[in-house]
């Protein structure tokens, strides 16, 4: 190993929410890593060789999204109530220290869904990324009407509260709650699910969640009966505002990005599922 990789090595970022508890969890595990020689840095530093996040689900995506989905594997240590990314409890910070210096775990490469939105009367391509899903829903609590298309082809004329385009990861979160299959979180492929589906003699979509594999594409694009002003694309919990009369259509896909995730324990995912939703 060269001299440059050697000093990479010495880098933890750590990120935090901003509760009590998580505020001394984060001082904790600084001293544990500084006291190992690591310097320790609550900016994002791409020179680092872990990303650390301390809280619930929420903290990891984050930091995954402060750092612009960055390849440097990320851990969670949970101080929240669920905690499908935080897999380290707080009473287990001793045992991860040393075992990630040691190079003890394993990756998980967890996929991430794009979107891409096409406007009309111009060339630019918006780009997002999501770690658990898209919705795809109008801005007030009305009705959203979108033609869907798989590679190309015409699938259903969805109507109702929104659309959902999950990861595999992010299949637990509100692709399940809307009814959506559970996926192992490192399979390759996406899910469509629907959320609060109009089926009628005028409307009628799956009422199953569609799973796809990773290289379909899809496009939605607002039928002409739809009447809304404004789009809602929200990603991964966060809104993001488009004008009707801006946007052309929005493909979805799996991205060439990926997120690593150290794993300790490999039966965790499913002690996990079980723990938490049986
Ligand atoms: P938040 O704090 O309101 O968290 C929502 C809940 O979703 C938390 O309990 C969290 O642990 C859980 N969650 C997040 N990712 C998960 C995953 N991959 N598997 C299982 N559970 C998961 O909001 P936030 O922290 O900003 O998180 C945003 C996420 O919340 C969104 O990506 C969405 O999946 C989820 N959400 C779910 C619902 C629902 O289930 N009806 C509604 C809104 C948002």
């Amino acid at each position: 190993m060269d001299e440059k990789s050697n000093s990479q090595k010495k880098i933890i970022n750590l990120f935090s929410n901003r509760n009590h508890k998580s505020f001394l969890v984060s001082n904790q595990i600084k001293k544990k890593f500084e006291n190992k020689g690591y310097e320790v840095s609550e900016k994002y530093n791409n020179k680092a060789s872990l990303n650390i996040c301390v809280g619930g689900d929420g903290a990891f995506l984050r930091a995954v999204h402060n750092s612009c989905c960055s390849i440097i594997p990320f851990v969670g240590i949970n101080t929240g109530n669920l905690g499908f990314y935080q897999e380290i409890l707080t009473n287990e910070i001793d045992e991860f220290v040393e075992r990630f210096i040691s190079g003890d775990y394993e990756i998980d490469r967890l996929s991430l869904v794009e979107a891409r939105v096409y406007f009309k009367n111009s060339k630019k391509i918006a780009r997002h990324y999501a770690i658990n899903e898209f919705l795809v829903r109008a801005k007030e609590q009305s009705i959203v009407h979108l033609d869907v298309f798989i590679d190309g082809n015409h699938l259903e004329t969805f109507a109702g509260d929104a659309l959902i385009i999950s990861t595999p990861s992010g299949s637990t979160a509100y692709n399940f709650a809307a009814g959506g299959s559970i996926l192992y979180n490192t399979l390759k492929g996406y899910q469509l699910t629907h959320l609060a589906p109009i089926n009628s003699r005028s409307y009628r979509s799956l009422s199953n969640s569609v799973i796809l594999p990773s290289n379909a594409v899809l496009k939605t694009e607002v039928t002409k009966i739809d009447r809304n002003n404004e789009y809602l694309l929200i990603i991964d919990g966060i809104n993001k505002y488009y004008k009707r009369s801006a946007i052309d259509y929005i493909e979805f896909g799996i991205s060439k990005k990926h997120i690593n995730k150290l794993v300790f324990n490999k039966n965790w995912y499913w002690l996990n599922i079980k723990d938490k939703f049986l």
